[in-house]
């Protein structure tokens, strides 16, 4: 078995070119394109936001791949309105085989501080991978062997939202409400919007007392195979 750390691919992007191609689009509205400069679209988007006129976020959108855990993606699929999913399936995927280097791997919950409590799932997961393997030796196919995963399973993700979406999942699930290895995943995506897209995720407020050292591995790119 394997105890890993999730990590975060953000496909390109040019934050400042998606806020001129939505205020294009939201400039249709009013008729006035003719207002278009270098940086109209600053206070074109922080009014659009502040009245709820959102709809005009919709017509960009971002693809992000988390390697994380079931745990995760339980919560990131709830999300159903401008998200789409693609998510590795257990029913596939025989862990037993080579391309997956003939183990399972699990998520590192490192928010479990208690060492009794980890060693407790430590063990948990050594004896479902034990049983996997055994399973699977016997000829079983994943789709039997897979009833067995638990939620520190990992797994990869694709989620593709447009903007209106991804402010909207960041709202909801970046605070302290939300499930640590959630936050560990979306923090730094935040953060990183925040950054490259102020006007539209200035507002979105965060978990500032999470640790940092928890926070996913965040590349801009494609992830290697
Ligand atoms: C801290 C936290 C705890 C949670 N706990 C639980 C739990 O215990 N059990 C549980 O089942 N879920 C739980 N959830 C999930 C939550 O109820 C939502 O299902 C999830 O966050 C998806 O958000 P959303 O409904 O805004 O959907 P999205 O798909 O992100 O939709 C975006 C928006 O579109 C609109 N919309 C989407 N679908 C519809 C529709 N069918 N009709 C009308 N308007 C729609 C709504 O305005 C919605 O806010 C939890 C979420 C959080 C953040």
């Amino acid at each position: 078995m394997k105890i890993i750390e999730p990590e975060i691919w953000i496909e390109p992007y040019d934050g400042t070119k998606i806020m001129k191609n939505i205020e294009r689009a939201c400039r249709t509205c009013y008729r006035s394109e003719d207002h278009i400069t270098e940086d109209s679209y600053k206070k074109l988007l922080k009014n659009c936001i502040n009245r709820g006129h959102e709809s005009v976020l919709e017509h960009e959108k971002i693809t992000i791949r988390f390697l994380c855990s079931i745990n995760s993606y339980k919560d990131l699929t709830r999300h159903r309105a401008g998200a789409s999913f693609s998510i590795e399936s257990t029913r596939y995927c025989n862990y037993s085989k080579d391309k997956f280097d003939n183990n399972i791997k699990f998520m590192d919950p490192v928010y479990i501080q208690n060492p009794d409590d980890y060693q407790c799932w430590k063990d948990c997961m050594a004896a479902i991978e034990k049983y996997y393997m055994q399973m699977s030796n016997n000829g079983a196919i994943p789709d039997h062997c897979r009833t067995m995963l638990p939620h520190s399973t990992v797994a990869e993700v694709v989620m593709t939202c447009n903007i209106r979406e991804w402010k909207h999942v960041l709202s909801l699930r970046c605070n302290n409400r939300v499930h640590p290895e959630i936050r560990q995943i979306l923090i730094p995506v935040l953060l990183e919007f925040k950054k490259t897209m102020p006007e539209i995720f200035e507002s979105v407020e965060y978990d500032e007392a999470f640790p940092k050292d928890w926070y996913a591995k965040l590349h801009i790119g494609y992830k290697e195979n």
